[in-house]
């Protein structure tokens, strides 16, 4: 063989141990060991898996914040039992329409938007009225 393709052949092999190397996912340590294998240590293992907890927690409070405050709005504008109120009045006050628990429609095909217990539909002039459901859960 020429001396050419032996070096093009070590050379190949070089790349090919190099891919094969493995790394850890938290530490970034090469791994050696089993393949399949995705940390160095049991340690590693739960740093990284707690870091994933730790975010999903987070985003799970931080929707729960918004959902709450939607609902605070919602009962402190209306206190009877419906109310009309302007959809721009909800959104000075920070609500988030983004953000709710349930969603009803009707057989006219209108839809209720529900943070828990309290909810509203929307009109097509600017205007939501504000409802409360009696059957909390189904
Ligand atoms: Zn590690």
């Amino acid at each position: 063989m020429p001396l050419s393709l032996i070096a093009l052949g070590s050379k190949i092999n070089l790349k090919m141990s190099v891919e094969e190397k493995k790394y850890c996912l938290e530490c970034n340590t090469e791994i050696k060991g089993r393949i399949d294998k995705r940390f160095c240590n049991d340690y590693c293992r739960n740093v990284y898996h707690n870091k994933q907890n730790r975010d999903v927690t987070n985003y799970m409070r931080r929707v729960n914040n918004i959902l709450r405050k939607n609902r605070r709005l919602l009962a402190k504008f209306n206190p009877e039992r419906k109310t009309k109120i302007q959809k721009t009045r909800l959104m000075e006050e920070g609500y988030n329409f983004a953000y709710h628990t349930n969603v009803y429609t009707t057989k006219k095909g209108g839809t209720y938007f529900y943070c828990y217990d309290l909810g509203y539909i929307e009109h097509e002039d600017g205007w939501l009225t504000l409802v409360i459901k009696k059957d909390y859960v189904k």
